[in-house]
């Protein structure tokens, strides 16, 4: 640093975006960049971060205070990070210090000492191999058991792989099963040979990366579920850690950690940290200082890992790339995805996006030549993608929201001891409880939307605000005790399946049956057997789990997705209906799908059919090409809601005016948001689009800065949303 630049610029975590100035500590040391600091901030202190140092301040010298005290000895922030955040709370409209704040573990926010180092390992003893040979442990002892089968496990590991390890681990050890050691040196990263040659496909996209090693340019990678993608991702990531390089891996939910985890364990003998948001705070903090020391060979974790520093990067992955929950919807509205894709640049390292189903974005990028496109056509066991067929439902009799046809699928797929999986996008018993007297529905008094029945909870809920109150007997209009629970949920197709195949286990998988993290663990363990079942659930479904005695894949109430205004709705459900697919005939029996619809010709479904995917995904790309919709133009929505109505169309009336004209930004709204009421409070919203992005950012640049300074009535919340995914 210039010794002339006694000016330190500091990010503190306030939502305002700007730096302070502050001055050196007395004691003269002069802090790096990323390093936390301590200083007084009004009445009070805070913690800091150091961005940089100046050598003005557009303050006056006297007003300024010095730094109370420097917290870490080295920076907790790479160069890179620091710019590539610094760069995201621009791009997406995040106050610097919340941005910075935000990405660090908890322990480190509140300026705690770093935690120390794991110095425990566990294994199995003797005894333990006996154990768990003979299989006389059962629920998470067991899980513990087989977790410690291959190698000894670090803490910050089976925190990622067991949820309840602790207190398995203490009745382990009083019996003598298992026992700690110290772990195996943190230094070494060793791969394990491949079990098998690469296949043709494989290789082929493999070489093309290498061809274009310095190509700066993201692959895409696109390949059916059960291609061999994540092996591709293997060889990739040992490339890099033969280099001595760290790898940076996303997974778009912690429900895919578990299985991406025992892959890379499978292959590589070297540290891995976990990052994800249900971390212990002292082991979130662990994984994040081994990436930033460049201990740890590989970086595995959910959207909030794209903030994990790198010292010595040499590749990122996002799998599952076209998946919306790398888009924060709350807070601060970053895209892990686009993110990663500039980290990748600056860090100057390969980025592989990967997906079955690529989102219309990237197929975009492809188009334009900003991303290359690799494929892998087949599946790597022979089998072929499992046949889809379509349920035509018109006039057809209905039981329980089944069609005929499906339940003989289903006796079928029972009848060979195989299993069977349904999948209903709606969580609950029915999406509506109606009157059959009078005509009405129970509806949420805070949203004026329909309420869900719950029967096992005998309760109506609201899936918007959390609202609920109990089942009511009769009507609250008319009186009569006429109440019929309207349309399916998972809860329902549970309850008809369970009457109809009594001697089979119904497993329901959704948010409901498994707030519990290792419940779902549980219940995939089950099924890891090869007993007939049957699985009935929601999107948690659609991911990733291999289950090989899954043959039959029922999709039933899709319909709406077909109906929905939102432009994108297209684009979900076609991945879904893959995704789901996909589930079926996975390793050596022939899989089937079959989907149930009231629309058999739609355009969507027709061409998934004919043409799988890419043709679909084609077809939604002209069309919105056609329309001037992204990818093809750029978005940003302001969102605004109180429970004062008048309040807020003041305030998006102020916010438009504040707007600098541009005739090359169109401006929709204000309007009423499509939930227009969502927990007592109004919802409005101001939508700016244009066909290229630059107007669109040098408006927000100006826009921005107005908007903070708008008066705000108490209890008016606003958001910038940039590139939102859910307009509607
Ligand atoms: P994806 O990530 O595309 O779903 P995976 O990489 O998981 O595909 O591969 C699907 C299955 O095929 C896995 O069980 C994997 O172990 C196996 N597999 C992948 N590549 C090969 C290969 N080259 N030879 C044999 N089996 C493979
Ligand atoms: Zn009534
Ligand atoms: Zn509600």
């Amino acid at each position: 640093m210039n010794p002339a630049h006694d000016i330190l610029r500091i990010a503190l975590p306030v939502p305002l975006p700007r730096t302070f100035d502050y001055l050196l500590p007395r004691d003269g040391c002069v802090p790096p960049p990323g390093t936390r600091v301590e200083v007084p901030f009004g009445r009070s202190r805070r913690i800091g971060i150091v961005l940089d140092s100046a050598g003005a301040s557009e303050w006056p010298r006297e007003q300024l205070k010095p730094v109370q005290r420097v917290l870490d000895s080295a920076p907790l922030f790479t160069p890179e990070l620091l710019a590539s955040l610094s760069r995201a709370g621009e791009y997406w409209c995040g106050a610097i210090g919340e941005v910075l704040f935000g990405a660090l573990p908890s322990w480190l926010r509140e300026g705690k000492a770093p935690p120390r180092p794991d110095d425990e390992a566990w294994r199995l003893t003797v005894a333990g191999r006996s154990a768990l040979d003979a299989r006389s442990r059962r629920g998470s002892s067991a899980g513990l058991l087989r977790a410690l089968a291959e190698s000894p496990l670090r803490a910050d590991e089976l925190d990622a792989l067991l949820p309840k390890w602790r207190a398995a681990s203490r009745r382990l050890r009083d019996a003598g099963l298992i026992e700690t050691v110290v772990p195996p040196a943190r230094s070494e990263w060793r791969c394990k040979p491949r079990a098998q040659p690469l296949t043709e496909e494989q290789a082929k996209a493999l070489e093309g990366m290498r061809a274009d090693a310095r190509d700066p340019r993201p692959w895409l990678l696109e390949g059916v579920t059960g291609s061999g993608k994540t092996e591709v991702y293997l060889e990739l990531i040992e490339r890099a850690l033969r280099a001595g390089r760290q790898s940076l891996v996303l997974v778009p939910e912690i429900g895919l950690i578990p299985q991406m985890l025992r892959r890379l364990r499978a292959r590589f003998d070297a540290p891995i940290a976990v990052l994800h948001s249900n971390l212990a705070e002292g082991d979130r903090a662990r994984a994040w200082l081994s990436a930033l020391h460049g201990e740890a060979a590989i970086v595995l974790g959910t959207r909030s890992a794209a903030f994990a520093p790198l010292r010595r990067a040499g590749l990122i992955v996002i799998d599952e790339e076209h998946d919306a929950s790398y888009k924060q919807q709350e807070g601060f509205r970053y895209h892990a995805r686009d993110l990663a894709v500039w980290r990748a640049h600056s860090l100057d390292v390969p980025i592989v996006l990967g997906s079955a189903t690529p989102s219309l974005d990237s197929l975009a990028n492809v188009e334009t030549g900003r991303y290359t496109l690799l494929r892998l056509r087949r599946r790597v066991h022979a089998r072929p993608a499992s046949p889809v067929h379509v349920l035509n439902l018109r006039g057809l009799r209905m039981r329980h929201g089944l069609s005929p046809v499906l339940l003989e699928a289903l006796d079928a797929c029972i009848a060979r001891g195989e299993q069977a999986l349904v999948f209903r996008n709606r969580r609950g018993y029915a999406p509506v409880l109606l009157c059959h007297a009078c005509g009405w529905h129970a509806a949420c008094p805070h949203c004026e939307r329909p309420l869900t029945v719950h029967r096992g909870r005998a309760r109506l809920l609201c899936h918007h605000c959390g609202f609920a109150q109990p089942l009511p007997q009769s009507c609250s209009q008319c009186r009569t005790a006429a109440l019929i629970p309207q349309g399916h949920g998972t809860e329902r197709l549970e309850d008809a399946l369970r009457a109809r195949y009594p001697q089979v286990p119904v497993l329901r998988v959704d948010r409901e049956s498994t707030r519990r993290r290792d419940a779902f663990e549980k219940l995939l363990d089950e099924l890891a057997h090869d007993k007939p079942a049957i699985l009935v659930g929601t999107q948690m479904l659609a991911k990733g789990h291999d289950l090989p005695n899954l043959t039959t894949v029922a999709i039933v109430g899709v319909d709406e997705g077909l109906h929905s205004v939102d432009f994108r709705a297209g684009e979900k459900l076609a991945q879904l209906i893959v995704q789901v697919a996909g589930r079926a005939g996975r390793a050596d029996k022939p899989g089937e799908v079959w989907l149930q619809t009231h629309m058999p010709d739609h355009p969507l479904l027709a061409t998934l059919l004919r043409g799988g995917y890419p043709a679909a995904a084609q077809e939604m790309l002209e069309e919105r090409r056609a329309l001037d919709l992204p990818p093809f133009a750029h978005m940003i929505l302001l969102r605004a809601e109180s429970v004062d109505a008048a309040a807020l169309d003041a305030f998006l009336d102020a916010a438009l005016r504040a707007f600098p004209a541009d005739e090359r930004v169109r401006i929709n709204g204000p309007l009423p948001a499509p939930m227009p009421l969502r927990a007592g409070r109004h919802r409005a919203q101001l939508l700016l689009e244009s066909g290229s992005r630059a107007p669109l950012r040098h408006a927000l640049s100006i826009w921005w800065p107005r908007l903070q300074e708008l008066s705000q009535p108490r209890g008016l919340r606003w958001s910038v949303d940039v590139d939102p995914v859910d307009v509607y």
